[in-house]
């Protein structure tokens, strides 16, 4: 694992969003400085006000937080304070790059840096799942299921698969799922592509295969890699 850049070599600007600034590159990465007295999700909103103000489009490094020197944190901690932090800002259309710094390690910090981006939807990097919370309705053992189809498709970078309890309120709750595995009778799945039911009425034995074929047929679908396999397997 490799970071997709080093913070050193990037002539970062770091700014006190609290006070007057000048940015004489309009490329230049800039961020909040640490130790600032403001809460990270305040200043870099601050920061982002201040450049629209100024008419400067500079690209924004968002941190989880703004002190370095802290010891890192118990993992849980780290990742709610970097998902609160980074995603509230992302969700809100602020931020170009990420640092993650509450994790002990390189790993560690890549793999919730990329967590967050994929959950925020800025970049994808494995398999999206939406699923249903589940209610009397459900038609199938949702979590038997989605770990079922998670085996089958994790694989895959960039496709998004929703699976649904139910037909009646299932499609309309799909967001923008690319397909859609949805009970449609007991028994009975339904499979859709983006919002459109495409096949109806397939045994639940042999959805899961269904759902690969038309994932197939569209294009989406690579296979896995050997050790994939494995662990499919193993699942
Ligand atoms: S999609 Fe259907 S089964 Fe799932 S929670 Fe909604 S109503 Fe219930």
């Amino acid at each position: 694992m490799k970071p997709e850049a080093i913070y050193e070599d990037l002539n970062v600007y770091e700014i006190n969003p609290t006070t007057d600034f000048k940015i004489n590159c309009e490329t230049q990465l800039v961020t909040v400085q640490d130790d600032g007295m403001l809460p990270a999700i305040t200043a870099f909103r601050l920061l982002a006000a201040k450049l629209k103000r100024l008419g400067l489009n500079n690209p924004i490094l968002l941190k989880d937080c703004l002190s370095f020197s802290e010891a890192p944190l118990e993992p849980r901690i780290a990742l709610l304070r970097a998902a609160v932090v980074i995603g509230s800002l992302l969700a809100d259309g602020i931020g170009d790059a990420i640092l993650i710094r509450g994790e002990s390690g390189g790993g560690q910090s890549l793999r919730l840096a990329y967590n967050i981006l994929q959950a925020a939807g800025c970049r994808s990097f494995k398999t999206d799942y939406v699923a249903c919370p589940s209610c009397g309705r459900t038609l199938f053992n949702l979590q038997t299921v989605t770990a079922r189809i998670k085996a089958r498709t994790e694989h895959l970078k960039g496709v998004k698969i929703a699976i649904m309890g139910c037909i009646v309120n299932g499609p309309g709750e799909m967001a923008d799922a690319d397909f859609g595995y949805v009970g449609g009778a007991p028994g009975k799945i339904n499979l859709y592509v983006g919002k459109t039911p495409i096949k109806f009425n397939i045994p639940e034995a042999e959805a899961v295969d269904r759902l690969v074929d038309l994932i197939r047929e569209h294009g989406k679908w690579v296979e896995p890699e050997a050790k994939e396999v494995t662990a499919a397997v193993h699942a």
